[in-house]
């Protein structure tokens, strides 16, 4: 039994040129949408000090979101982030940060992926894969 969540081709075409035009360094936002849906996303500044290897999401983007969510708006569901010299995989970093519940959407080597973590997973030890329909 897999997990499917449903998300646009534009969206992740979107993510796909992003990651793409950014080589140098990491980058992350929000996704945001409800029950097996990604319906859009909230690209967010990467903060960490390594952008190169790491990410971060902006605390303000983050608190904002969480903001406007309170208020109505659309659910925070996860967050995507690049691997410029990598694959769209999860690294063990990407394991030790991982939230249970959460979706993960990887971009790298031309390609995404989305995972959901979970407690116990099958790839590194903290991921689930997800297919994505569109
Ligand atoms: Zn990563």
């Amino acid at each position: 039994m897999g997990m499917r969540v449903e998300i646009s081709r534009s969206l992740v075409d979107e993510l796909l040129r992003a990651a793409a035009a950014s080589p140098g360094a990491e980058i992350c936002g929000l996704l945001l949408g409800g029950a097996g849906r990604i319906e859009a996303i909230l690209p967010a500044a990467n903060v960490a000090a390594d952008p190169a290897h790491r990410f971060e999401i902006d605390p303000a983007t983050l608190f904002a979101a969480h903001r406007a969510a309170r208020a109505g708006g659309p659910r925070i569901i996860g967050h995507y982030h690049s691997h410029p010299t990598g694959s769209a995989e999860p690294s063990p970093r990407d394991a030790e940060q991982a939230i249970g519940g959460e979706y993960w959407l990887l971009l790298g080597g031309g390609a995404a992926r989305l995972f959901v973590a979970t407690r116990v997973g099958a790839i590194a030890g903290r991921f689930e894969a997800v297919a994505m329909a569109h």
